[in-house]
């Protein structure tokens, strides 16, 4: 069983009616990045650089953080690299005193795009040693925590400036880094036509979107079962975000832990998702999955999972 799983590594992700279905790696150590090279990731779909900025006291300085971009860059050998920008705050603390302390709701509070924004230096820095990276290979950035278009048009306005300095500076740069954005605040979701021109592609963050859409804390397990992705509101956001992504030819991938577990498969392709980023511990499950399911029979049965009432309604369908 394990060795057949392990064949699976050099096969594509494609389902019983032969969809390519695009399989990237969630990664934020060395490790991850080899590990999703070698199960055949499609690219890294989400590199988290938190770890580069926890557990220490001074903040990593441009060359440093350049070092760790370029190296996930030449590790993936050709295939894309997704960097998101900082996501400190909330549940993500940090010792560099970046991060408000004591916030009376972290979790609504200055974090993501919003502390990068806040602190002066932090974001340009980041940017320039993500734009010298790409001088290494594909690479795209990602924002995280977005709520508005304002954001998004202030992050690309600092990217084009960064990008304008480097080459002036004699740096090789990629000619392109597309920008996109983390889809995981119910505002940026819902006012996704007025937010989608300012974009390049999209990455649906389920474990941040599922906590604000419901609002129940991701981290608190007094909530028990409450926190899941199995309701009709989910559902729907997601399945329009994918629509709208997909009518305007933008890339829209969903990175949370959902696009992980192999029996959530079936509900993701139904509302038409075909790029999934997930830890590589997985990957080579949900390789396995899709490749045994047939898009063209999910896709009709994708209006009864929206007619589903309740998470019992849900389940329901992902049993039938
Ligand atoms: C998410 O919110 O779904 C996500 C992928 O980001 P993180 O878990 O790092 O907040
Ligand atoms: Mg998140």
């Amino acid at each position: 069983e394990r060795k057949q799983l392990h064949r699976l590594r050099r096969e594509p992700t494609i389902t019983l009616d032969g969809v390519d279905i695009k399989l990237y790696a969630n990664a934020e150590s060395r490790e991850d990045v080899a590990e999703a090279h070698a199960l055949g990731a499609a690219g890294v779909g989400l590199y988290r650089t938190e770890f580069l900025f926890l557990q220490r006291h001074e903040l990593p300085d441009e060359d440093e953080q350049f070092r760790a971009y370029r190296d996930v860059v030449l590790g993936m050998t050709g295939r894309v690299v997704t960097i998101r920008t900082l996501d400190l705050g909330a549940d993500k603390a940090d010792k560099t005193g970046l991060a408000l302390r004591d916030e009376p709701n972290p979790a609504l509070g200055v974090r993501g795009v919003r502390l990068s924004m806040a602190r002066d230096g932090l974001l340009e820095t980041q940017l320039r040693a993500i734009l010298r990276a790409s001088g290494y290979g594909p690479l795209r950035v990602l924002v995280p925590m977005v709520s508005a278009t304002e954001e998004m048009r202030a992050v690309r306005t600092l990217l084009d400036k960064v990008a304008a300095d480097l080459r002036r500076e004699g740096h090789e740069i990629a000619e392109r880094v597309p920008l996109g954005a983390m889809i995981e605040v119910p505002a940026a979701a819902l006012a996704l036509p007025a937010f989608i021109g300012a974009v390049d592609f999209l990455s649906i963050g389920t474990n941040d979107l599922v906590q604000y859409l419901l609002a129940v804390d991701r981290n608190n397990e007094a909530l028990g079962d409450m926190y899941t992705p199995l309701h009709p509101a989910v559902l729907r956001v997601i399945r329009d975000v994918i629509k709208l992504a997909k009518a305007r030819g933008k890339p829209v991938a969903v990175c949370g832990e959902m696009a992980g577990d192999p029996a959530f498969a079936p509900l993701l392709l139904a509302l038409g998702l075909e790029e999934f980023s997930l830890h590589p511990a997985t990957l080579l499950e949900l390789r396995r999955a899709i490749r045994g399911l047939s898009l063209e029979r999910l896709r009709k049965r994708a209006p009864a999972l929206l007619r589903a009432r309740d998470r019992a309604g849900i389940e329901a369908w992902l049993r039938a």
